[in-house]
């Protein structure tokens, strides 16, 4: 049985894969600290005997006994509000944290798969993102210590790839979505949801006129399975390239959800990409891979997800509390 180690198990993107692999017959290991992850989304997976899960800080040394086959590392904040409100421990995993997982798989000879950005493109240039694109990023801005840290992962991860020979994949994720989305995470798809749900406003920032790419939750999980299993070493962009701006995607909200509430506009915030849409020509070619879920599907599932949370859990809207976190 192979045995594969997730980082960031309790979050969105780590559930899924938890999820993904158990189903492919894997043994999972699952690693979180729960800075912006939830129980809830591993729950169901506690009794399962293929299933374990390690409760641990990865900027923290990593002790683990046993043969690893595979390494995913998915811990990270990833929500523009989460980032600027633990900016130092985003730092930190991107880079301590990538540090501790490569020297694992270097250990235990496994192959590891690191979860990059768009963001590492920053406010790009060039549209839609190649994989050979720079980028354009403001190192000191709010936004940096996220790209930074992704841009300094996806470096040292090379790093070890060529000194070490350790076997490494690189994804860049574009903006995935779809249930375990934390309601109030502050990203675009939650925070509309909610305010629909809530009966209030929904916040467009800026005039709207920026754009993003939204791919369902699980198109991105077989995007990384396929790349986890193939011999390319350098990054390659998963997320789905139907782009469309953030005010027609309000309106969209509006008819989803079948709210009576308006759109009102908010600041844009710093840095904001104005413009994101991958080019997913080299993920065609190499994985066979491109999505199959369109977002009107996509959104009425999520949709499904967020009407089902507790009176609660949705009025629950004041952002996580970090407390706790902070002075570690
Ligand atoms: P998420 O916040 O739901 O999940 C991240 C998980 O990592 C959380 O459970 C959190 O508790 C855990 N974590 C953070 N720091 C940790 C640490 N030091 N030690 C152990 N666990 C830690 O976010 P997500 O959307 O699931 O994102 C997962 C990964 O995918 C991140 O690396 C993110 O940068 C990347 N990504 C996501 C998207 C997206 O659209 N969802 C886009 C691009 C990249
Ligand atoms: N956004 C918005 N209203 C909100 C939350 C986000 O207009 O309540 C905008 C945000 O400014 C950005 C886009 O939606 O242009 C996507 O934001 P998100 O935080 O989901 O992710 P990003 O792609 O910026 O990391």
């Amino acid at each position: 049985m192979k045995k594969i180690l997730i980082t960031g198990a309790a979050g969105f993107l780590g559930s899924h894969l938890c999820d993904r692999f158990i189903k492919e017959g894997y043994k999972v290991i699952g690693m979180d600290n729960f800075i912006t992850g939830d129980k809830k989304n591993i729950e169901h997976l506690l009794n399962n005997s293929n299933f374990e899960f390690i409760d641990h800080d990865v900027t923290e040394y990593i002790k683990f006994e046993g043969s690893l086959d595979y390494i995913l590392h998915f811990a990270s904040p990833a929500s523009p509000i989460d980032y600027l409100k633990i900016p130092i421990q985003t730092l930190k995993v991107g880079s301590l944290g990538t540090h501790n997982l490569l020297g694992l798989a270097k250990a235990k000879n496994s192959r590891m798969l690191i979860a990059s950005t768009s963001e590492i493109y920053g406010d790009p240039l060039v549209h839609p993102q190649t994989e050979d694109y720079y980028g354009n990023v403001n190192t000191i801005g709010p936004r940096g210590v996220y790209d930074e840290a992704k841009r300094f992962q996806e470096s040292i991860t090379m790093a070890y790839h060529r000194f070490h020979g350790v076997e490494t994949r690189i994804v860049r994720i574009f903006n995935t979505y779809g249930p375990r989305m934390r309601l109030n995470d502050g990203r675009v798809i939650p925070a509309f949801m909610g305010q629909a749900l809530r009966g209030e406003d929904l916040t467009v920032f800026g005039d709207g006129s920026q754009t993003r790419s939204f791919c369902y939750v699980d198109d991105e999980v077989e995007g990384i399975y396929r790349l986890l299993l193939s011999d390319y070493a350098e990054p390659v962009n998963i997320g789905n390239p139907h782009e469309i701006t953030i005010k027609d995607f309000a309106e969209e909200i509006i008819k989803l959800t079948g709210t009576t509430q308006k759109i009102i506009y908010k600041d844009l915030p710093v840095n904001d990409p104005m413009q994101r849409q991958p080019d997913i020509s080299l993920a065609k070619k190499l994985l066979g891979w491109e999505p199959k879920v369109g977002r009107e599907e996509g959104m009425k599932i999520t949709f499904e997800y967020f009407k089902n949370l507790t009176e609660e859990e949705l009025h629950k809207s004041e952002h996580k509390d970090f407390t706790g976190f902070i002075n570690k």
